[in-house]
């Protein structure tokens, strides 16, 4: 007990405040609450060196007369010399950019200082108050109750540089006063312990409230660079760290890498599990990458599933490639969301500094862009930045922009394209296929701008206005036609869509056995129960699905196996080559034979010969679709249009 509160009043001197009830702060809160102690003194101290040899001189003017001359020179000259140190010692530090932290050892030199300066004073009153005539002694009395006063109101903000100084002149002045021997000397010494108590009491209390101050100010700048769900920094921080790593880079030479984030599936997380479970999802997520990640690197939260990580010191790509892998293992084992298991992948992109910049606008941009390019490439990996990538995400920003704005401006329209019965060679129906045009870049094909709308929430408002509108075309059309729409699978995740769709084909009358959706392979890992169920209620109404662009994706088998589809859609890549390529000619048979085993009506796409045309024929494909029989058309040609005839022609040449 009595050493803890020796080992307490021992921190007290080096400005440690928990003897005053403080509770025990860490580093930077301690190196704050000094940096507010001494900033406050600080300002005052040349005025102070000055005071104090000015009252030095005034004492030895009074006392001249009764005093030992040399003794009062000798004092008055080691009280200039002290006061010029630290008035030159400020000069020379004038602190021009003020210091974040402080430490320590400068609350205990301002102690130290404080009670080296106190002892002079204090020696005044013990050399010279005994010897001193009546009128030498009441300015002494006067002089040592103003010193303690006035250097404790100075000190009042570092309570151990206070005590130190006033205790040793109160000190000094009482031994002096009791040396005299007249008891009318008495209440002024007992006065001058009374002021002291009070003074340093006050100063105590003014000190807590500076700590509290302080406290409080680092509390709401921490919550103010903190995002609040993860508790990581959040995008302001962030600048903060960036722009010390660059000064780091400029200074020091150390080079560092950046990877920004996004999570690919985050979006039908929140749709199909409410944005509570998203919000799980963003901290277990956080939580993941923080415990993955060194001490020295920074994690920051940039908004919505976005984050932005810095690898301090990391120079080469491959110590890069090492975190970013390092990052997407964290996410192989599958997330606990609402019950569920669900994987989610994050997509990177990363920047080299100084390689690709040393400023942070550019670093950024140039993370984004190679964010942008895994995000393309759908593969839940990441990519450096490469030139060629500038001029990629300039043209994307443009797109979403200008996406925005075609739905607003009306400029969207849809074509048509027929499907051929191969055994009675009639239109069984069209699929409606999107075109974009520009004001300035003319027609835009769905290749280039669909992929950018499906990275935002534009898909969904696209998919609504296909729907709508290829819905109210279809319904004009004979009975026996159906009508095809292209549905991408995130539009799949929203769980409004069999509303949607139902309440559309009721208003514009069109039975739902006439729609069809065209759904395409991805590795959308995280949303897939939620695809099926989906897909399971839209046939439960009578809408059928078909399997477009067959072959090209990732796992066309599963998804044959485990989605409830109705047809599949030969992709046109394998449909070109049938007559140029055995190969392409065995893979078209195989897959015409494996959907036909599993009860699936099979579509060929992109038929452009009469020859390809044939060979399906002789396969026993079911229908086909293509330039031969007819280019995406517009709504009004559709009643006049008549392909079968040319074409017996042509198969039977
Ligand atoms: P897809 O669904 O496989 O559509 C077939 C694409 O092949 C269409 O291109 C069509 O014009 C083209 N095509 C048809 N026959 C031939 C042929 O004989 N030869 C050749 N070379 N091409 C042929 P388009 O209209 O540019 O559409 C490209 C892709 O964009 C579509 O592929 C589809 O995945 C997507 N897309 C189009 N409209 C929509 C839409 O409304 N929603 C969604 N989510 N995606 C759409
Ligand atoms: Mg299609
Ligand atoms: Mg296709």
């Amino acid at each position: 007990m009595t050493q803890s509160f020796w080992t307490k009043l021992a921190r007290f001197w080096d400005g440690d405040l928990t003897l005053l009830g403080v509770p025990p702060l860490d580093d930077y809160a301690a190196g704050r609450v000094r940096v507010e102690q001494i900033n406050t003194v600080i300002r005052y101290t040349q005025a102070m060196m000055i005071a104090n040899i000015v009252n030095g001189v005034v004492l030895v003017a009074a006392l001249w007369t009764s005093a030992q001359s040399t003794l009062l020179m000798v004092w008055l000259l080691s009280l200039i010399v002290f006061c010029m140190a630290i008035y030159l010692r400020r000069t020379q530090r004038p602190h021009k950019k003020r210091p974040m932290i402080i430490s320590a050892r400068v609350m205990r030199l301002s102690s130290i200082y404080g009670g080296l300066l106190g002892s002079i004073w204090g020696l005044a009153p013990l050399l010279f108050f005994a010897q001193s005539s009546t009128h030498g002694q009441i300015v002494m009395i006067c002089l040592t109750s103003g010193m303690i006063c006035s250097g404790a109101f100075v000190l009042a903000t570092l309570p151990s540089a206070a005590v130190s100084f006033t205790l040793p002149i109160t000190l000094g002045f009482i031994i002096g006063v009791l040396q005299t021997g007249e008891a009318v000397f008495t209440p002024v010494a007992i006065l001058t312990i009374v002021y002291l108590v009070a003074i340093v009491r006050a100063v105590m209390t003014f000190s807590l409230l500076l700590v509290n101050r302080v406290l409080s100010q680092i509390t709401s700048e921490k919550a103010a660079e903190t995002d609040a769900l993860t508790g990581l920094p959040n995008r302001m921080c962030f600048k903060g760290r960036l722009e010390n790593v660059i000064e780091d880079l400029t200074l020091n030479g150390i080079g560092f890498c950046m990877l920004y984030l996004d999570l690919d599936d985050f979006k039908s997380v929140n749709d199909r599990f409410g944005h509570a479970a998203g919000d799980d999802l963003l901290i277990g997520a956080a939580d993941r990458m923080r415990a993955c990640l060194r001490e020295t690197d920074c994690i920051s939260r940039l908004g919505g599933d976005e984050f932005a990580v810095i690898g301090t010191g990391i120079k080469e790509t491959k110590d890069a490639e090492l975190l970013a892998e390092r990052l997407l293992a964290t996410f192989r084992a599958p997330f606990q969301i609402a019950g569920e298991n669900i994987i989610v992948h994050p997509s990177i992109g990363i920047a080299m500094a100084p390689f690709d910049g040393e400023d942070a606008q550019n670093l950024l941009r140039k993370a984004d862009a190679a964010l942008y390019r895994s995000k393309r490439e759908r593969r839940g990996g990441f990519n450096f930045y490469q030139d060629e990538l500038d001029g990629l995400s300039q043209e994307r920003k443009a797109m979403e922009a200008d996406l925005r704005q075609a739905l607003v401006a009306d400029q969207f329209h849809l074509v048509y394209q027929p499907f051929l019965n191969l055994v009675t060679h009639e239109v069984t129906g069209y699929e409606a296929l999107l075109r974009w045009e520009h004001p300035e870049h003319g027609s835009v094909p769905p290749a280039q701008f669909i992929p950018i709308a499906e990275m935002t929430s534009l898909i969904d408002e696209i998919g609504d206005y296909v729907l709508r509108h290829a819905i109210q075309t279809a319904s004009t059309w004979p009975a026996h036609m159906r009508l095809s729409v292209n549905l991408s699978i995130r539009q799949l995740r929203d769980h409004s869509l069999v509303d949607k769709i139902l309440g559309y084909l009721h208003q514009f009358g069109l039975s739902a056995d006439r729609l069809e959706l065209e759904i395409t392979e991805s590795k959308s890992i995280a949303g897939i129960q939620q695809v099926v169920e989906t897909l399971h209620q839209l046939r439960a109404h009578g809408i059928s699905i078909s399997l477009d662009d067959f072959g090209t994706g990732y796992s066309s088998m599963t998804y044959l196996c485990h989605l409830p589809v109705d047809r599949i859609k030969i992709d046109r890549m394998f449909i070109s080559c049938i007559e140029t390529r055995t190969e392409c000619a065995s893979i078209v048979k195989a897959s015409v034979h494996l959907a036909m085993d599993l009860g699936r009506k099979v579509i060929a796409e992109g038929v452009e010969t009469p020859a390809q045309l044939a060979f399906l024929e002789k396969l026993n494909c079911h229908e086909a679709q293509g330039y031969l029989i007819a280019r995406p058309m517009p709504a009004d040609q559709i009643p006049g249009f008549r392909p079968q005839l040319k074409l017996k022609r042509h198969s039977a040449a």
